[in-house]
Order: structure tokens, then C-alpha cells, then sequence
């Protein structure tokens, strides 16, 4: 009697990450983001019938070399574009299937159509049960589009598969989109302006069984329109109530400032650290680029709203930019010394970027103005470190007036001072240790920092 063992199919899953240099002499590579699990591959994976094997490479902790795998899904983003594509290619030739997928090919699936075996378009968790159906009986398409899902109907990620790497952050998703409008921001191209929530018992259910301390809520924005923040206020009593006893890290607009009610309720939920696009304390910037919420309440109020929200034991990440329409290297040199000054908790800075379909992208298109087209080959500049626009000026000074005052916003001396001043301000020493926890994870460099290593390790 002969004995035959059925192998389990198995698919691999790869978050890519593009580290490569691009012919250029002032590109800057991606360095990535360790602390923050790949949540839609997570997804993905609990989409995928359990007899399958599936796991997981996330390219931050390790490159993908070669695998076995029946079928592979690669999950890109638009600076990551040319490393899914060259994985494509390698699989390919050894006759693996395989599947992108991700916002970028929301927006360029007939780009990169003959790359890969199979494009996803949209929403992949609408499609993906057909898709392995198709798979599994020989009549998969090469081209699948996903409709946005109705988030009642959310699919929470299998968790199990991040747990080969060390993430000390978790990310939930409660919310898709942003009803805002910044020309920078790929948020509403990508969701058409539209702004859905989840069930508050699912999301709970979620938060019961994430094993981490420290939580991202992945959400574009945790603050929307009234109706919305009504939802996450309930949210909010709801985690409270329920005693999750997590530190919650979220994205809000600054206008948040001024709603006690749900700065009360987020404090009550256990949220420590709120990231807040800041973008430039100058009105004109702020005008150039769309950013309502900003210059509304006014750039002088900056000051006003992070003291305001440090009366709730939260700390402020501020994301600011470079590379407006009138900056000039002093310019970028004085926001540097803004933000060192400010009572902005940790910050970061990137270079003004027109990220694909975006207001800001195609006006830069109409006006020729964009230093890279070579698509998709150049996508690999459009990663907030470099310099896509055509300002005619001195771009040697540019670039080092921006690395100058970004390397001085992440030290460890700054880091270390700022640490000090989040425990003052906030009252509450683990606000502060979140924040550094978030610092650690977002600037990669940062790991080495005497206080970083000596914090986190504190139980
Ligand atoms: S930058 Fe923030 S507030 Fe503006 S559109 Fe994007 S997600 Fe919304």
C-alpha cells in the first residue's frame, strides 16, 4: 500500500522595502520602517483558507532571497515599486505565480501590468477569496479590482504571522480615509475623499487579543467630521471600559485642540502619543499646499494647541516639510531651529514630495516641473528624502540645509532634552516613553541613543 502525502500549498507574503541607490548623486535610499507590522498582509493572510501554509517576509528585517512557494503576493508601495518588480521577475523565471498589490497599483495597475502574473487593484481583501479559488482550480485572471469593502464587514489580520519579528508596536486600523484635502496627500486620491469606520466590538475584540503594549492606530486620521468623532468618542469609552490597558500612538489633525470632549475621551482610552502634520509654521506654505485645518486656526496657535493637549498627558510628533514653493536653505535652516525651540515632543522632517495623482503632482506635471518621469523606473525618488521638483535653486545647498536640520532634530542629544521636557509637560512618564518608543521605530538611527536603549528596556 503506497502511502501519499499531500503537501500543503503554501503562499508567501513580502513587505517590500526598495534600499537601493538610486544615479544620482544627492539620492537619498529608504531606510524603512522596523516597529510597524504589514496589517493588510496580515489580512490577507486570514483571507487565505486555513489549509494553506502562509508566511510572512518583511523585507525591514530581512530581504527576500528565493522561496518555494505555490503563489506569492507582493505588497508595495510607490518608492518600493522597482523592488516588486525585480521579485516578480526572479519568481517568474522559476514559474511561481505571482499577485501585487497595494496603493500604488491602485493608481498605475496598467503601468506594471506585464510584470507580475496577477494585479489587484483596490480593496485586495474584496477579491482575494475568488482569487485563491481561481488559483486553486487553474483559472486565475491577471487582473482582479477590488471595491472599497463596507468596514462592518472588516476581515481583523492574522496576527500569528508577525510573529517571527520582533514589532514592538502593533498596528489596528479602525478608520479608512481623510474627508480633507492637502494637494500633498495621497490619503483622499486613494479613498476618494470618503471616510469609513469599523464596528466598535470587532475593533475591541482585536485589541483583546494583540499581545503588544504599545498600539498604532493605523488610521489616516482619528480626527474627521463630527459624525466620525462621535464613533471614535465611543470608541474610546469603550476601550476605557473594557480595560485594554494599551498605549495608544494615532494621527489627528491640529484642530483636534480645540474638542476637550474627545482629547478627554482619547486620554481615558490610553492614548499617549498624537502624530499631528504640522507641515510649516509659515501661513504661506500652509496656503500653498491646502492644509485648511492648519492655517484656519493659524500657525501662531501652534504653540497654544501642543500645551493644550499636554494638559491631557499626551505628547505631540509634529510632521513638518521642507521643500515649499519659497523655501530657500535658510529657510528650511529656521524651520529646523522652530521645531528645536518649540514645545513639539519629537518631530520629523521630510522634503515636500508630489506623490502620485495627488493636486500637488499634477499641477507640478501641467507646469513640467517634475525632475524625475522616468515611470516606473523614478518612482524610487518620490520617497520623501529627495528632491522632485524643479525649484532652480541650488540644490547641493538645499539637500544640506534639509540633512543638516533633520539629523539635528534626531540626535540623541535632542532626543534625550526633549525626553525631559515630554515628562514636565505631559506629567506622565509613560507618555514620554511611548513617544521614544515611536521615536526609535520611525528614525532607525535613533537606536543607538543611550537614552533610547535605556528607556525601552525599563519595564
Ligand atoms: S495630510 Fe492628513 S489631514 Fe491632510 S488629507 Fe492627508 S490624511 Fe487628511
Amino acid at each position: 500500500m503506497s502511502l501519499i502525502i499531500m503537501r500543503r500549498k503554501k503562499l508567501l507574503l513580502i513587505n517590500t522595502v526598495d534600499k537601493r541607490s538610486a544615479n544620482d548623486d544627492f539620492f537619498v535610499p529608504t531606510n524603512g520602517l522596523p516597529g510597524f507590522q504589514p496589517i493588510a498582509l496580515g489580512i490577507i493572510a486570514a483571507l487565505t483558507p486555513e489549509e494553506w501554509e502562509v508566511e510572512l517576509i518583511d523585507e525591514n528585517f530581512e530581504d527576500f532571497v528565493d522561496t518555494d512557494a505555490d503563489l506569492v503576493g507582493i505588497s508595495t508601495y510607490t518608492t518600493s515599486i522597482n523592488r516588486a518588480i525585480d521579485i516578480s521577475v526572479q519568481l517568474q523565471e522559476k514559474g511561481i505565480k505571482t499577485v501585487v498589490g497595494g496603493k500604488h497599483v491602485w493608481l498605475y495597475a496598467s503601468e506594471i501590468r506585464d510584470d507580475f502574473d496577477v494585479v489587484v487593484k483596490g480593496e485586495a481583501e474584496a477579491v482575494w477569496p475568488q482569487l485563491i479559488a481561481d488559483f486553486e482550480n487553474n483559472t486565475l485572471k491577471d487582473f482582479y479590482e477590488g471595491d472599497f469593502i463596507n468596514l462592518s464587514d472588516y476581515t481583523r489580520p492574522r496576527r500569528d504571522i508577525f510573529e517571527k519579528y520582533n514589532y514592538e508596536i502593533a498596528t489596528v486600523q479602525f478608520a479608512r480615509g481623510c474627508v480633507n484635502n492637502c494637494h500633498f496627500c495621497a490619503v483622499p486620491v486613494f479613498y476618494k475623499h470618503a471616510y469609513r469606520q469599523r464596528n466598535i466590538d470587532d475593533a475591541i475584540e482585536e485589541l483583546k487579543e494583540t499581545p503588544q503594549k504599545y498600539v498604532f492606530l493605523v488610521d489616516d486620521t482619528i480626527y474627521c467630521d463630527a459624525k466620525s468623532n462621535e464613533k471614535i468618542k465611543q470608541f474610546f469609552h469603550k476601550i476605557a471600559e473594557s480595560n485594554i490597558n494599551k498605549r495608544f500612538i494615532c494621527a489627528a489633525s491640529i484642530d483636534v485642540y480645540e474638542d476637550d470632549e474627545f482629547l478627554k475621551a482619547a486620554k481615558m482610552a490610553g492614548v499617549r502619543v498624537l502624530y499631528i502634520g504640522f507641515e510649516s509654521e509659515n501661513v504661506d506654505d500652509l496656503k500653498n499646499v491646502n492644509k485648511r485645518m492648519n492655517y484656519k486656526s493659524s500657525a501662531s496657535k501652534y504653540s497654544e494647541a501642543v500645551k493644550k493637549i499636554h494638559n491631557y498627558n499626551m505628547a505631540i510628533m509634529g510632521g513638518f516639510i521642507s521643500g515649499f514653493e519659497n523655501d530657500t536653505p535658510e529657510k528650511i535652516k529656521e524651520r529646523g531651529k522652530y521645531i528645536l525651540n518649540s514645545n513639539i515632543d519629537a518631530s520629523t522632517l521630510t522634503i515636500l514630495t508630489p506623490l502620485a495623482e495627488t493636486p500637488l503632482f499634477e499641477r507640478l506635471k501641467r507646469e513640467n516641473r517634475l525632475l524625475h518621469t522616468d515611470f516606473p523606473k523614478d518612482w524610487i525618488y518620490y520617497n520623501a528624502s529627495n528632491y522632485t521638483i524643479d525649484y532652480k535653486q541650488d540644490r547641493q545647498k538645499i539637500m544640506e540645509a534639509f540633512y543638516g536640520s533633520s539629523l539635528a532634530l534626531v540626535n540623541c542629544k535632542t532626543i534625550s532634552k526633549k525626553f525631559f521636557f515630554t515628562i514636565l509637560r505631559s506629567r506622565s512618564f509613560v507618555t514620554a516613553k511611548t513617544l521614544l518608543m515611536l521615536v526609535k521605530n520611525f528614525h532607525v538611527g535613533t537606536q543607538h541613543c543611550w537614552l533610547v536603549r535605556k528607556i525601552i528596556k525599563h519595564k
